[in-house]
């Protein structure tokens, strides 16, 4: 794979303890370094103008001043420090980055992943929360569309969290497909399996609010019953994933149970689905606190791409999960029967 990185992410110092820190960075790269195939490429930064095109002007300026002043706590665990102007912005360009490079490239060995920080799918139009300040990904989405390199976006969200920035910011438009795979009752609370779009943008929304203890079994089914179809449908020029992997099992802040392997799993349904599609796939990291856990998620991401088949095995899907899955499909997302598959 190809890794947007910019060094300016690691001096964005959210102090002592805080789980997003720059070692997650530090972590990643280091297991990567014991891959084939590792390309870096330090993207230019976004310029404000970019920025805004998802975010209040105002706001923007007020998070530039903000850090200009030293930084502190913006709320009482999404903290900036002066360099933090600048690692947002370059978090923002890595993911224009990946989003234009999936389109221009012909993917497999070159798929780009931007990892940048700070994440960003919590950060709404006016507002920094939950360790985000600059939506990256919804950037990138809106940038292709703006470049006209793109006419329809999907972006799909397994990150642990629901993305409610990402959401918001495309709740009511048709070129802009959101899934989010996430806990149900965890940080920020929204993404319920009633929240499907707005108006025209009726059923470009999509949310799989798992309850605690859901894992590989339950991701798949959701992707092969549910989500596969629904992006079909929407034929999409290029998927983003909002690469999160704080639902694995090993991860210190969830109740997932999602294992290594099961990421591995999804980015292989994700990348014969683009390929049949024709469609570009570009991942934006968000978040994944256990630096092992995370380093081995993102290892097995690339791991793929370099032809390794993870296991598959005989699921069982626990009722819990059945039930989202069926409900997802009475919301009317297009979806096909498990044994169909
Ligand atoms: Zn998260």
């Amino acid at each position: 794979m190809r890794f947007g990185y910019r060094e300016i992410c690691l001096e964005h110092d959210t102090g002592a303890r805080h789980p997003e820190s720059p070692d997650r960075l530090r972590a990643i790269r280091q297991s990567l370094s014991e891959c084939d195939h590792i390309e870096y490429v330090a993207a230019d930064s976004a310029i404000e103008a970019e920025v805004t095109t998802v975010h209040d002007a105002d706001y923007i300026t007020e998070v530039r001043e903000f850090c200009e002043d030293g930084g502190g706590n913006w709320d009482a665990d999404t903290v900036a420090v002066e360099e933090t102007w600048d690692a947002v912005l370059a978090s923002a360009g890595l993911a224009q980055w990946a989003a234009k490079a999936a389109l221009e490239s012909a993917g497999g060995h070159e798929t780009p992943f931007a990892l940048g920080r700070p994440p960003g799918h919590h950060a709404v139009e006016d507002d920094a929360m939950g360790f985000c300040f600059i939506n990256n990904v919804a950037v990138a989405a809106q940038h292709v569309i703006e470049q006209e390199m793109a006419d329809r976006v999907a972006i799909l969200d397994w990150d642990v969290h629901h993305g409610n920035g990402t959401q918001d910011m495309f709740y009511d438009r048709e070129d802009v497909f959101y899934v989010s795979i996430h806990e149900e009752g965890l940080y920020p609370g929204t993404g319920g399996i009633g929240e499907t779009g707005e108006g025209d943008a009726e059923l470009t929304t999509l949310n799989a609010p798992f309850p605690a203890g859901c894992g590989d079994a339950e991701y798949m089914a959701a992707l092969e019953e549910v989500i596969g179809p629904s992006l079909e449908a929407f034929d999409p020029d290029l998927l983003l994933i909002s690469a999160g992997f704080d639902a694995h099992e090993h991860d210190p802040i969830s109740r997932m149970v999602v294992t290594t392997d099961g990421y591995g799993l999804m980015t292989d349904f994700l990348w014969e689905l683009t390929d049949e599609l024709d469609a570009g796939l570009g991942f934006v990291l968000e978040g994944g606190y256990g630096l092992e856990t995370l380093s081995d998620g993102i290892k097995m991401v690339h791991e793929v791409f370099e032809g390794h088949d993870p296991p598959t095995r005989e699921w069982t899907i626990n009722d819990n999960g059945r039930s989202v899955i069926e409900n997802l499909k009475e919301q009317g997302f297009p979806s096909i029967d498990p044994d169909q598959n």
